[in-house]
C-alpha cells in the first residue's frame, strides 16, 4: 500500500494550503497543462471531456430556447473595439493587438476578440432591416484572449473557451427579460448540471460589464469561502446598437435602433466544479459532466472469467447510456482505487472472482467515500443510474449547505472582515456610493459580488447613512 499512501499524500492539504491543492489537483488529474506561453493552458483530454459534456447539455438548453449558433471572426479591426467608449476603455488593458501579417506592417491594426459585442454589433447592423427581423438571437462557442497579469488554470487565462450569446430585440423590455431569463438558465444549469448553488442578482456599476447598462452575475461559493463569478448577463440598451447602427423600420413605418442584450459562461466552470466539490482525495466530479460515470476495477483480474465478467458488465451499463469503463490496466487495485478517486469518477464497481459466483458486486461512491457489497449484478443498469441521481442530489445538498451555513449579516466594517476572513459571504447594507464600496475593498479585500433582489438592511455597512441596496460582498478569484 505504500504507493497508494504517496499517491495521496502528494495532494496539498485542502484546509491550510487551498491554492496548492487546486494546483496539485488540475495537474495531477491531467485536467490541464501550462502552454509554453505564460498565462496560457492546455486542456488535456480528461478535462476537454468535461468541457464537451458541459458544452453539450447548455447548448442543448440554448437550442430549446430558440437560440441559433453561429460563428464570427476572430480579429476584430481595432476601429470597432473603440466604437463604444466605456467597452473601449474598460477592454482596453486586456486586449491583444496584431499588427504584422505576411511580412508587412497591417493599416489598421486587428484585436484578438476579447469579447464579440462589437463584431456581432456590426453584423446586426447589416443584418437588421425591419422589426420582421427581431429578435436576432445567436451563440457561438469560441475562444477569446484577455491579456492577464497573474493567472490560474481555468480561472483566469489569456486564452479561455466560452460561448457567448448575442441578442438584438425590438424593445427595451424584451431585451431585459432576455437578460434574466438567460441568467434563470445560467442558475437551473449550475443547479442540474453542476450540482452547485449560486447566488444570482444584478452587479453593481463598478463592478458591471464595459458599455452595458446592467449586468448580472452567478456567483458561487468555493470550499475556501471565496466566491467565483460563474456566469454573466448584461442588458446594454441601445448602447451598441448605436454605435453600430443596428436599426429597423418599425410596424409604424418610422426608423428605430435595436436594444441589444449578451450573456457568457467559460471554461471557468470546471474551475467552479474542482473547488465547490473537491476534497482531499482530489477531484469530485458532478455524474452529468464527469467523463467516466462508474469505473469497473477487475479484482484478481487474471483469475478466468473475471475480465469476461468486467466486459459484459461494462457492455450493459453503455447500452444503458451510462459513460462506463473498465480499468484493466496493470496496477493493483489498490492503485486504480486512489487514481480514479483522484480524479473523481462518481462510482467505482469493483467486480472480482467471489463477487462473480454469487451475482454481485461491490460499489463505491466518491461523494461519500462509502463502500457497500452485496449489490446485485442483475439490477446494475438500475442500480447504477439511481446512485448517480443520489450523488448529484447529495452534492448539491452539501454545497447548498456549507454556502446557507457561511453567509453571515455585517453592521459595520470590522464585522464584515471578519466574516470574509472566517471565509463567509457577507450579506450587508450599502448606501449605493461608490466610496463606500471602494472602502470594502480597501479594508476587507472584499468586492461586492451581487445586489439581492430586495434591501432588508437598514443602513450602509460603511458610512451608517439609509441603505438603498442589501449586497453579497465577498473575496472572489
Ligand atoms: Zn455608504
Amino acid at each position: 500500500m505504500a504507493k497508494n499512501e504517496q499517491f495521496v499524500s502528494q495532494i496539498a492539504d485542502i484546509e491550510t494550503e487551498f491554492p496548492q491543492w487546486y494546483t496539485d489537483v488540475v495537474l495531477k488529474t491531467k485536467l490541464v497543462d501550462y502552454g509554453p506561453v505564460k498565462g496560457t493552458m492546455v486542456i488535456r483530454p480528461y478535462g476537454y471531456a468535461i468541457w464537451e459534456n458541459i458544452q453539450r447539455e447548455m447548448d442543448s438548453r440554448f437550442k430549446a430556447a430558440g437560440v441559433e449558433n453561429a460563428y464570427f471572426p476572430l480579429l476584430i479591426p481595432m476601429s470597432f473595439m473603440t466604437k463604444e467608449a466605456e467597452h473601449v476603455e474598460g477592454f482596453a488593458p486586456e486586449v491583444a493587438v496584431v499588427t504584422h501579417a505576411g511580412g508587412a506592417k497591417l493599416e489598421e491594426p486587428l484585436a484578438v476578440r476579447p469579447t464579440s459585442e462589437t463584431i456581432i454589433g456590426h453584423m446586426m447592423g447589416k443584418w437588421v432591416e425591419s422589426w420582421r427581423d427581431l429578435p436576432l438571437r445567436v451563440n457561438q462557442w469560441c475562444n477569446v484572449m484577455r491579456w492577464e497579469k497573474t493567472t490560474r488554470p481555468f480561472l483566469r487565462t489569456s486564452e479561455f473557451l466560452w460561448q457567448e450569446g448575442h441578442s438584438v430585440y425590438a424593445t427595451s423590455e424584451e431585451a431585459e427579460r432576455e437578460t434574466l431569463s438567460m441568467l434563470q438558465l445560467y442558475e437551473d444549469f449550475a443547479k442540474t448540471v453542476l450540482c452547485m448553488p449560486v447566488l444570482t442578482g444584478r452587479k453593481t456599476e463598478k463592478e458591471k460589464f464595459a458599455g452595458a447598462v446592467a449586468t448580472y452575475g452567478m456567483e458561487a461559493m468555493m470550499h475556501d469561502g471565496k466566491s467565483l463569478q460563474s456566469g454573466t448577463t448584461h442588458y446594454m440598451g441601445q448602447n451598441f446598437a448605436e454605435a453600430f447602427d443596428i436599426q429597423f423600420t418599425d410596424k409604424d413605418g418610422t426608423l428605430k435602433h435595436g436594444y441589444t442584450m449578451s450573456y457568457g459562461v467559460s471554461t471557468r466552470l470546471i474551475g467552479a466544479i474542482i473547488m465547490t466539490h473537491g476534497d482531499q482525495r482530489g477531484l469530485v466530479l458532478p455524474p452529468p459532466v464527469a467523463p467516466v460515470q462508474a469505473v469497473i476495477v477487475p479484482i484478481a483480474q487474471k483469475k478466468e472469467g473475471v475480465l469476461e465478467a468486467c466486459r459484459a458488465l461494462e457492455e450493459r451499463l453503455r447500452a444503458a447510456g451510462i459513460r462506463v469503463k473498465v480499468d484493466d490496466s496493470d496496477n493493483s487495485p489498490g492503485w486504480k482505487f486512489n487514481e480514479w478517486e483522484m480524479k473523481g469518477v462518481p462510482v467505482r464497481i469493483e467486480l472480482g472472482p467471489r463477487d462473480i459466483e454469487s451475482g454481485k458486486m461491490t460499489v463505491f461512491r466518491r461523494d461519500t467515500c462509502e463502500k457497500g457489497d452485496g449489490y446485485l449484478l442483475s439490477d446494475a443498469e438500475e442500480l447504477i443510474h439511481g446512485l448517480l441521481g443520489s450523488i448529484s442530489d447529495n452534492l448539491y445538498l452539501k454545497a447548498q449547505k456549507r454556502m446557507q451555513e457561511r453567509i453571515v449579516p455585517a453592521d459595520d466594517l470590522d464585522a464584515l472582515l471578519a466574516g470574509v476572513n472566517g471565509g463567509c459571504f457577507v450579506r450587508a447594507g450599502w448606501c449605493g456610493c461608490r466610496e463606500c464600496e471602494d472602502r470594502v475593498k480597501e479594508y476587507a479585500q472584499a468586492t461586492a459580488r451581487v445586489m439581492a433582489k430586495e434591501n432588508t438592511s437598514e443602513k450602509c455597512v460603511v458610512c451608517g447613512k439609509p441603505s438603498v441596496h442589501t449586497v453579497f460582498f465577498a473575496r472572489a478569484y
